[in-house]
């Protein structure tokens, strides 16, 4: 096993010589060392040039029987892989429901997954805060790791104040732009095993059109909205893709990260736009705590507006099954549900 190799380097070069892992004590000082380096393993998967067998490697051509195994980040591209790639692929996605990507480090169980993986897709953009560098040079160095965003332009991609230089990574919340990542990840499903190409391609315009179709209908929901309430505020700026596709106008909390909390200067001023603008919701986030919402509804009520919290939205994570939402077209399909009903007057 690989990983075996990785944990056995990082104690060879942490642990002094002259520690021989003999009693049950020993052994658990060692779990307890790996599990402090779990940061760094990711980045030793590089060093040591240990990802993922190519397709060369492979005893069987890709098929139902042998699927293709790969790894994604997060639950919104996993269900993209899993749309492409049909029973062709076998998708482990590394975050699950509810779990913020900006701030998440890559387990032991991560690493191990990565380096059995075939393909790994990833967003990109400095969505996997704690990842993103060393899928980059990953992939640099000619493994087979993909981001999802890669065949995006400038014109695509949003830009963020927050962060100079860097793009907003929220590209899912436009459909169009999500479906130029299903043809990212049908290019390089085809590439890694030639013989299902066709397959894929199919698979990749099916999808295309579920998404022209999910487009129609979201724009025709959200179009019933009166014009002055077609305001979104919700936990993060995870939205402004989102906005720009279906004439919304969207304020976070938070930034395009998580990584910075939003402070009582980022509530007050918050709090004073939406009761100028006397808008009737803010919307929760999955995968974020409502504390600050919480707060910015105070803070409203306190200049005396009241504001509801119409629901909550699925940002950076999925649904869990069950939920609907598990999908991303399910997901899609909640959340303008939910703006809708959020921001439409009683009549
Ligand atoms: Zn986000």
């Amino acid at each position: 096993m690989k990983i075996t190799v990785l944990v056995i380097t990082v104690l060879k070069t942490t642990v002094p010589k002259t520690t021989v892992l003999k009693t049950e004590s020993d052994r658990y000082s060692a779990v307890n060392i790996i599990r402090w380096l779990s940061p760094f393993l990711l980045a030793l998967v590089i060093l040591l040039g240990g990802c993922a067998p190519r397709s060369s490697d492979r005893v069987n051509p890709v098929s139902p029987e042998h699927p293709i195994r790969v790894v994604a980040t997060t639950s919104v591209i996993a269900d993209l892989v899993r749309q492409i790639g049909g029973d062709l692929v076998v998708v482990e996605g590394l975050m699950g429901p509810g779990v913020d990507p900006h701030l998440y480090q890559a387990s032991e169980g991560d690493v191990s997954a990565i380096t059995e993986a075939e393909l790994v897709f990833y967003n990109g953009l400095h969505l996997e805060g704690k990842m993103v560098e060393i899928f980059e040079q990953m992939e640099g160095r000619g493994m087979p790791v993909h981001a999802v965003t890669d065949g995006l332009s400038d014109e695509d991609l949003l830009s963020s104040a927050q962060f100079t230089g860097n793009h907003d990574p929220h590209v899912w919340f436009d459909p169009g732009l999500w479906k130029k990542a299903a043809q990212a990840v049908g290019t390089v499903l085809s590439a890694h095993a030639p013989e299902q190409a066709e397959r894929f391609a199919a698979a990749t315009a099916a999808y295309e059109a579920d998404l022209d179709m999910l487009t129609a209908w979201a724009r025709t929901s959200l179009d019933a909205i009166p014009e002055d309430y077609r305001v979104l505020v919700t936990s993060h700026d995870a939205f402004g893709y989102f906005g720009r596709a279906f004439g919304l106008d969207v304020h976070g909390l938070q930034g395009i990260s998580t990584v910075l909390e939003a402070g009582t200067a980022d509530v007050r001023d918050l709090a004073a736009f939406v009761a100028e603008r006397r808008i009737p919701s803010l919307f929760l986030e999955s995968s974020i705590s409502p504390r600050g919402m919480e707060a910015v509804r105070a803070a409203v009520r306190d200049r005396g507006f009241e504001v509801r919290i119409g629901g909550t939205l699925y940002g950076d994570a999925l649904g869990g099954p069950g939920t609907g939402a598990d999908t991303y077209v399910g997901m899609l399909r909640s959340n303008v549900e939910t703006i809708v009903a959020g921001l439409t007057p009683a009549s």
